[in-house]
């Protein structure tokens, strides 16, 4: 680790040590990174003998429903009253794979009541200032590797079993997109030490990436089809998709996962963007290439943030005004956009 001084360690371990009940809470909309991650941590913290439950803001996708875990993981917007309650009986909170309280949505206001140790465990850049003990990490490809190697900073590597090492495995496997993208040396260092907990990589694989309900294939069919726009006088392409289109196909979260990485399929197309219409907002997710700033994108225009190839945000615009506003946004890059090197 670059940036983790040592001393973190042995004040994280002295309060893990005097610890009973441990909350972990994951980002919005938690991806298998955010899962994986806080399944993995929470899973050898319980071997350790801790009482360890993840609270999620809302429901996670259905692909990484298979986890066999100890850890329970309780869904804030489905039970609040038993969220809050372990919340506060927790003796120490732990917030992986986010950099901002704002981004564990309606949790946000709960993490910064919470009085008693908070630990940070994330690998996005400009770490918020929220937390007792921020590991900030932006060379790490995941917060699933970052875990394993705080973990092992921690002495606690005798802890991890098959179901620890099957959790941290889907972390770096779904955040790396299948090892395609921010992988290091460490990377495949990590997944070569969680190989010998017995992990059955072929089954995680198929249980992630071949899991697809067909109203899930026709909608990304569809979208492709029908909603992508390529500019390639920009080097970009958009997806955008309605609500009533959602419907349509029967969306259940996680469907739409991964269709923002499509467009930079195409040859020479640097810069992705999909906008998806939900109840009150406008999602939107950006994804580049080589050095164009997908997160400084959105942090400027759509009041998020994220990784340099990979980020987030939102509009409060109505559907077709986000688009018009995307469209109008891409003449003034043009110039970063033409100089993009991949
Ligand atoms: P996605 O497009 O998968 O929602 O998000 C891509 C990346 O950007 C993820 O690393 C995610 O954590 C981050 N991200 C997504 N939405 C937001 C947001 O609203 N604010 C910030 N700061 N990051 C976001
Ligand atoms: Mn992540």
């Amino acid at each position: 680790m670059k940036n983790t001084g040592k001393e973190i360690f042995s004040a994280i371990g002295e309060v893990l040590g005097n610890a009973g009940k441990v909350s972990i809470i994951p980002h919005e909309n938690p991806d298998g990174d955010a899962i994986g991650a806080a399944l993995g941590l929470g899973q050898t913290l319980a071997n350790k003998g801790l009482e360890v439950k993840v609270i999620s803001v809302n429901d996670y996708p259905d692909f990484l429903k298979w986890f066999s875990s100890d850890v329970p993981i309780t869904i804030y917007e489905k039970d609040k009253k038993a969220a809050k309650e372990w919340l506060f009986d927790s003796d120490v909170l732990i917030c992986v794979d986010f950099n901002e309280e704002k981004r564990a949505g309606h949790l946000a206001k709960m993490i910064g009541r919470f009085s008693k140790t908070k630990i940070l465990i994330d690998h996005h850049p400009y770490p918020g200032d929220f937390c007792h003990y921020t590991v900030s990490e932006t060379q790490y490809s995941s917060s699933a590797e970052l875990v394993y190697d705080v973990i092992g900073q921690l002495g606690y590597t005798e802890y991890i079993n098959t179901q620890a090492a099957e959790a941290l495995f889907t972390g770096i496997l779904t955040d790396t997109g299948g090892f395609s993208h921010n992988t290091s040396q460490n990377t495949f260092k990590t997944v070569a030490e969680l190989l010998n907990y017995g992990i059955d990589t072929d089954k995680i694989q198929s249980a992630v990436f071949h899991n697809f309900s067909a109203d899930r294939m026709q909608l990304m069919g569809y979208c492709l089809y029908e909603k992508m726009k390529v500019f390639p006088e920009y080097r970009a392409a958009v997806i955008c998709i309605t609500k009533e289109e959602l419907e349509r196909f029967n969306f259940k979260p996680g469907d739409t996962e991964g269709f923002v990485n499509y467009p930079l399929s195409i040859n020479d197309i640097v810069f992705s963007a999909l906008f998806i219409e939900k109840e009150n907002y406008v999602k939107a997710s950006f994804r580049s290439k080589g050095n164009f700033p997908a997160n400084k994108f959105s942090s400027e225009h759509f009041n998020g943030g994220g990784h340099l190839n990979a980020a987030g945000g939102e509009s409060m615009l109505t559907f077709e005004e986000t688009i018009e506003r995307f469209t109008q946004l891409l003449p003034e890059y043009k110039h970063l956009l033409e100089e993009t090197v991949i």
